[in-house]
């Protein structure tokens, strides 16, 4: 049984109803949503401290982040702190990206801790064991990759990258039309070597309907994932991005005839003048499932500031319909993000989301705003505080530049503009 069958069946779930109430959604309406496909609720059976959450149209936009070792830096402990501050952060998901030694006990080891939805790129996973076992990646073998999805889903994953739409077809044009940064995809680096050197199809693809057992068996959320996805702005919008997303269209209709909880992942660099039509492009193709935007990031040259970059783009498609935005951090294109980073990376990220909230009319978030503007105005520091997306840093700020006057800031100190005109107005 999964949420989208028992939607379906009109039965509403445990975690339906605590999504229902933290979005502020009357909970049939939501059901509703879920039951067609626009709103997904990533929660595996076996994911025990997990707090539901909602990603689609209607609901708050999401913010995911991402951690997890690497080849050159396996430190399961520091990975876990940066799990601990993006949930403190505010990420409503973290995706476990780990490919340095023992994946499989940091998973669980993120998953025992977790209260927030775990996702996972199974063919990381696949392709270090075979590359350790067997010497190179052209190795591996469909059995191998089943055999991990179910491993993971197993420990309680809640949602796996699954580059799906990445077929022969894709790459064949991907070629004959030339890009500049070819793929930048790791997942899907790896597939298309092994595609090329082989001369075979996306085992993901060929045999999606193994793939979809498993899904359906612990309800795991398929995140089809765009491995060829833009990595520069040249390559944004072309043909091999535009077939992979008609591909995932397509995969999406077949995951829903099996009750399988499904999203559509997204580009990647795109200029801004881009973004609302990738948006429309994505909601049309895949009938309304929820889009997951890595980024989108709107230049090339922001290197030390790309989360910067995310969150313009973010804002973008957020505003624009877009669902669920990956974060990026300042490490971006450069090394393995610090605890600090991950950190930066959440916020910058969540205020993209919540500046799309806005737009899109979501009265929660308005509502924020408003308590804050009036806050300010009142100078009522508490309240501002605890307003803020990022009260830690804020109240940092102010205690270690405390004005002369308690009410106002060192900012204009006694020529407090609030403060001059306050008598004057009513409010
Ligand atoms: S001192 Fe200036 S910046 Fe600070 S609260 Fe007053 S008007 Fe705002």
């Amino acid at each position: 049984m999964t949420q989208l069958k028992d939607a379906r069946s009109g039965v509403v779930t445990p975690e339906m109803v605590k999504v229902a109430e933290y979005e502020q959604v009357n909970v049939d309406w939501l059901r509703e949503q879920m039951a067609c496909g626009r709103v997904v609720i990533p929660a595996n059976r076996r994911h025990a401290r997990l707090v539901p959450c909602g990603i689609g149209e209607g609901l708050q936009v999401k913010v995911n982040s991402n951690i997890g070792t690497s080849s050159d830096r396996a430190i399961p402990e520091e990975e876990l702190e940066k799990l601990r501050v993006s949930i403190e952060a505010g990420a409503d998901t973290v995706m476990d990206l780990s490919t340095g030694e023992d994946i499989d006990g940091s998973r669980k080891s993120i998953l025992a801790e977790s209260t927030v939805a775990i996702g996972t790129v199974p063919i990381y996973q696949a392709i270090v064991e075979t590359v350790e076992e067997k010497g190179a990646l052209i190795y591996l073998d469909s059995d191998k990759i089943f055999e991990v999805i179910e491993k993971q889903a197993r420990d309680g994953v809640d949602f796996i990258t699954v580059h799906c739409g990445l077929t022969s077809a894709a790459l064949e044009l991907l070629k004959n039309q030339g890009r500049i940064t070819n793929i930048v995809s790791r997942g899907g680096s790896f597939l298309a070597t092994w595609m090329l050197h082989h001369g075979r199809e996306n085992p993901f693809y060929a045999e999606y309907d193994r793939l979809l057992e498993i899904a359906e068996k612990y309800d795991v959320t398929l995140s089809l994932g765009d491995g060829l996805r833009p990595g520069c702005l040249a390559d944004a919008t072309d043909r091999a991005q535009i077939h992979e997303l008609m591909t995932l269209g397509d995969l999406t209709r077949r995951a829903w005839e099996k009750d399988v909880q499904v999203m559509i992942e997204g580009p990647g660099h795109v200029p801004l003048d881009q973004i609302e039509t990738n948006i429309i492009l994505q909601k049309k193709m895949c009938n309304h499932a929820p889009f997951y935007v890595l980024g989108p990031l709107v230049t090339d040259i922001a290197a030390g500031y790309d989360h910067v970059a995310c969150a313009i783009g973010g804002a973008l498609a957020g505003a624009a319909g877009a669902d669920y935005l990956c974060y990026v951090t300042p490490a971006e294109h450069l090394c393995l993000p610090s605890v600090s980073d991950v950190r930066e990376g959440v916020v910058v990220t969540k205020i993209a989301a919540h500046a799309a909230d806005i737009a899109k009319g979501n009265k929660p978030a308005i509502e924020r705003d408003r308590q804050m503007a009036v806050a300010r105005r009142n100078l009522d520091w508490e309240t501002q505080m605890k307003l803020a997306i990022d009260p830690k840093k804020a109240r940092g700020y102010r205690e270690q530049n405390p004005p002369e006057e308690d009410d106002v800031c060192t900012m204009c100190g006694k020529y407090c503009a609030i403060k001059q005109v306050k008598e004057y107005f009513r409010n």
